[in-house]
């Protein structure tokens, strides 16, 4: 027991998401908190072709009084990795939290603090007399600030070779700025750069095969990239927590303009972004 918690302490990272939300398991699985959601679009994934790039779901376990679902550890035999997250997608809210939000005009002082904090001349005029902004102003401000409304991905943390984690991208937002931290993140080293720019292309194509993807919102969930000194570098899709089956079956075309009501997450625009920035990364 002694052994496997110190091996594990070394090769386990959670990069992003709630601190309580998994629970180291044995046997190359994580546990992660159940969510009906999640579950059953792993459930789904199983069976799709998208199978390859998700990891294996094994169902459901317990642990005392919390239920859990059994992962594949992805960092399983990995020695020293480093990882990205990329949060996927032009927006990274639900349409329907959004219209929750405007139906209620509720003034959010905490939010109005939060963008000050960040950039003190976000706020309009109106929204400094009142010191509060719209949860709905303040969800679409907190994406145009990073690279997901224009590139539709942004970097939410890497965790260095040192076990190092930075999670400081909010402001991230151009091309030369996300392809500086690709750059950083491989080292420039060709080897692993080629071999994410091949497992995006192969991403793309599943992804256009898939009949899930077709009739899925995708929103919040992140493209997980590993790579360590010894193994090929790989990436993997994450986070299904806020994908849901669009209405009636609705075909989603993923890399067209949001309008409210179309249900788009662009992320189709975000993955053709990923592959020009590590196109432009071999490069240098
Ligand atoms: P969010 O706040 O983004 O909704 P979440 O609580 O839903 O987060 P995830 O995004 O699924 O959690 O995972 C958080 C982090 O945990 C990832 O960035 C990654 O570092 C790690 N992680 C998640 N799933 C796995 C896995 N199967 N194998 C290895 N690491 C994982
Ligand atoms: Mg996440
Ligand atoms: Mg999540």
């Amino acid at each position: 027991m002694m052994q496997w918690s110190a091996r594990r302490r070394s090769s386990w990272v959670q990069l992003a998401g709630h601190p309580g939300n998994f629970c180291p398991s044995e046997g190359g699985e994580v546990l992660k908190k159940y969510n009906a959601v999640e579950s059953s679009c792993l459930q789904a994934l199983m069976h799709d072709s998208l199978c390859r790039f998700v990891p294996q779901y094994y169902g459901v376990t317990s642990r005392g009084n919390e239920r859990y679902m059994r992962l594949e550890d992805l960092l399983s035999g990995k020695s020293f990795p480093v990882i990205m997250d990329c949060k996927m997608g032009v927006r990274t809210y639900l349409e329907k939290d959004l219209s929750k939000v405007q139906h209620s005009a509720s003034l959010r002082s905490d939010m109005y603090w939060k963008m000050v904090k960040v950039d003190p001349a976000a706020p309009t005029v109106e929204e400094h007399a009142l010191r509060a902004v719209t949860k709905s102003r303040y969800l679409q401000w907190r994406d145009s600030l990073s690279s997901s409304s224009t590139l539709g991905f942004r970097i939410e943390g890497i965790t260095k070779e040192n076990g190092k984690v930075l999670r400081d991208f909010k402001m991230t937002r151009t091309l030369a700025q996300v392809t500086d931290t690709v750059l950083t993140f491989t080292k420039k080293q060709p080897n692993i750069l080629k071999d994410y720019l091949s497992r995006l292309m192969a991403l793309d194509e599943a992804l256009k095969k898939s009949e899930f993807f077709k009739t899925h919102e995708i929103i919040g969930s992140s493209l997980l990239f590993i790579h360590d000194r010894r193994s090929k570098a790989n990436i993997w899709m994450i986070d299904f927590g806020k994908t849901f089956p669009t209405d009636s079956g609705l075909y989603l075309k993923h890399n067209i303009p949001w309008i409210e009501g179309n249900q788009e997450d662009g992320y189709l625009t975000g993955l053709a972004s990923l592959t020009s920035v590590v196109k432009e990364a071999l490069l240098e």
